[in-house]
């Protein structure tokens, strides 16, 4: 119900001329960018991993306790997770 709220405030909003532009910020050289690379072993190859997290009854949306997953990425050499792939809760980090 949220979601579609959301939704329908931005599109009507924003039209569709920003959302062309929004399209053209993409195109970004690769090449100009950093490097993200591993703070161990200086490796620049990262794999999907998860970290999950025990969400209680009382504040689950469906009222049952259940786990919910958080996309991360590590190392694929040394399986290192870097500090900047950590999320921030109340600014500290999660692992
Ligand atoms: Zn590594």
């Amino acid at each position: 119900m949220l979601q579609s709220i959301q939704w329908l405030g931005w599109d009507s909003k924003m039209g569709k001329e920003i959302n062309m532009n929004n399209q053209q910020q993409i195109n970004i050289d690769p090449n100009d960018l950093e490097d993200v690379s591993c703070e161990k072993c200086e490796g620049q190859v990262f794999v999907p991993a998860f970290l999950f997290k025990k969400i209680s009854a009382v504040l689950s949306p469906n009222g049952k306790a259940s786990m919910i997953p958080l996309n991360i990425f590590k190392c694929d050499a040394c399986g290192h997770i870097n500090q900047e792939f950590i999320p921030n809760k109340d600014g500290e980090k999660i692992l």
